[in-house]
């Protein structure tokens, strides 16, 4: 099954007691035993809800790994993942990472024990270095938000089955519609389902997908026993979401090349951040490991006081926070998204008080294309 046919057709097709062609919401906490512990699967819903398993195993199938899970949230996603280790583990994770990732590893889990070393994931030389003898797992994203940086996730995999540890991958920005990590040799990949999977700014959730059954099985202790599970409504309304990824995934696309390009040869802008652009240090790298370079690009309009402006004379991209919707969304990471990150630490990363980053939406690319320039002038 090709992976257009497979995001239509895979996981659990319908309701087979009914014959519904979707899998309807199971809006239900418990389950009838016929006698004590004899059930058809399902006991109680935090251990597992048939809508939200279709939307498991609907994940765990494109994104090509043995088990799938759903959570509120993908913080919730990867504070459940984070749980895997003991106090006293140290993990290597990318510098350039979003910021609730950031802020939920240095404020709540170093506390809880664990110890951590950020690293610029697309220098393998840099992620070797950054290994101890404690050190348990590799979290890296890629491309990374908002300098859309370029990490190999095989060099990263490779390295990482050679020390013993595990690769985990925020799939975030490119989805399983471009890139899937677990085939590249990551052990868990993750998403904020609530960007492109989802993709209609109506949903918050979060995916994991583990490559082997054995970790698969310790994730679903940690989901059962934390309990940050995804109700039945928001998973019925992911699977309603991820049906159109393939379509939704080519027109971010098609639309972010020409932006990019377009951005890319005005002389009032002083950097480009897009995969696609041919002058991108990861562009070569990104070819080779993804399908495509998805629908994310920040620039730099060099002032704090010009992004501003820009932010405020946009009438098709709207302010907001979030990413992967189809409409176009405008943000300045350094105030927003950005801003529980020390402000010396943007600095040395290079998320300047100018750089504006763009999710780019599914809209007639020429209208948002004259709503940038009039916003620029
Ligand atoms: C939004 C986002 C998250 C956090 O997901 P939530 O669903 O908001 O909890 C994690 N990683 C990336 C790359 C994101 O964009």
């Amino acid at each position: 099954m090709r992976l257009k046919t497979r995001l239509i057709h895979g996981g659990i097709d319908g309701d087979a007691q009914t014959g519904a062609v979707v899998v309807p919401v199971y809006q239900v906490s418990t389950y009838r035993q016929e006698g004590i512990g004899q059930h058809k699967g399902y006991e109680y819903s935090r251990t597992g809800n048939p809508t939200r398993h279709a939307l498991e195993t609907y994940i765990a199938e494109v994104e090509g790994g043995a088990r799938g899970f759903a959570f509120g949230s993908g913080m919730a996603a990867l504070s459940t993942i984070l749980a895997l280790f003991n106090k006293g583990d140290h993990l290597v994770v990318g510098d350039d990472v979003y910021g609730g990732t950031y802020r939920v590893i240095t404020r709540v889990f170093t506390r809880l024990g664990l110890d951590v070393t950020y690293v610029d994931t697309s220098n393998l030389t840099a992620v070797e270095q950054a290994i101890q003898t404690n050190t348990r797992a590799i979290i890296l994203e890629t491309p990374t938000n908002p300098l859309l940086k370029v990490s190999d996730i095989r060099a990263v995999a490779d390295l990482a089955k050679d020390k013993g540890v595990l690769l985990i991958v925020d799939n975030t920005f490119m989805t399983p519609y471009w890139q899937n990590p677990l085939d590249l040799g990551a052990d868990i990949v993750y998403h904020s389902a609530t960007k492109y999977l989802g993709g209609h700014s109506d949903v918050v959730a979060g995916l994991a997908v583990t490559r082997d059954e054995e970790l698969g099985e310790q994730l679903h202790f940690l989901q059962n026993s934390i309990g940050a599970v995804l109700g039945p409504q928001d998973s019925w309304l992911l699977l309603r979401g991820m049906k159109t990824l393939g379509i939704r995934m080519e027109e971010h696309e098609a639309n972010a090349r020409k932006i990019a390009a377009w951005l890319a040869e005005r002389h009032d802008i002083k950097q480009v951040n897009y995969p696609g652009l041919p002058n991108h240090p990861g562009h070569e790298l990104a070819k080779r490991q993804a399908r495509g370079f998805g629908g994310m690009i920040s620039f730099d309009v060099g002032s704090g006081r010009r992004a501003e402006e820009v932010l405020s004379r946009v009438k098709y991209f709207t302010l907001a926070e979030s990413l992967g919707a189809v409409e176009s969304l405008i943000s300045v990471p350094a105030r927003m998204t950005h801003a529980s990150i020390p402000a010396e630490r943007r600095a040395e990363l290079g998320i300047t008080d100018g750089l504006i980053r763009i999710s780019v939406g599914i809209e007639d690319v020429q209208d948002l294309i004259e709503d940038l320039e009039q916003a620029l002038a």
